[in-house]
């Protein structure tokens, strides 16, 4: 179950991981303290993977709003979905909103179509 998660929650994982990326690529640059250029370039690399996470923040906010809201069947707790199936973002119960898929094994190859054009 683990394995996979809900989509809106994947993204943001990747939007924190590029904040410490980039605090971490800043830090490195500290120890170029001797070379100024070299200190620069890491350092404006750290402000870029900073500055990505933004952006990708703010594409969580527009992926919200078109995502639609339900609720879990499992859990009772409002959720949302993008693309035809996605995972429930509190117990990552799977759901659908294609009734050909209905009933199927959850498989995340359904999304991979929609996914390669992002
Ligand atoms: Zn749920």
């Amino acid at each position: 179950m683990a394995k996979y998660s809900s989509k809106i929650n994947k993204i943001r994982t990747f939007a924190l991981s590029l904040v410490f990326i980039g605090f971490v690529i800043m830090y490195i640059g500290l120890f170029f303290k001797s070379h100024p250029i070299i200190m620069s370039i890491v350092m404006i690399l750290g402000v870029l993977a900073i500055l990505a996470s933004t952006g990708v923040y703010f594409w969580i906010g527009m992926l919200s709003t078109r995502a639609i809201q339900v609720v879990c069947p499992n859990c009772q707790k409002p959720t949302k979905i993008l693309g035809r199936v996605d995972m429930c973002m509190h117990c990552n119960e799977p759901l659908t909103l294609d009734k050909n898929l209905e009933g199927k094994d959850f498989d995340q190859s359904y999304n991979r179509k929609s996914s390669q054009q992002q």
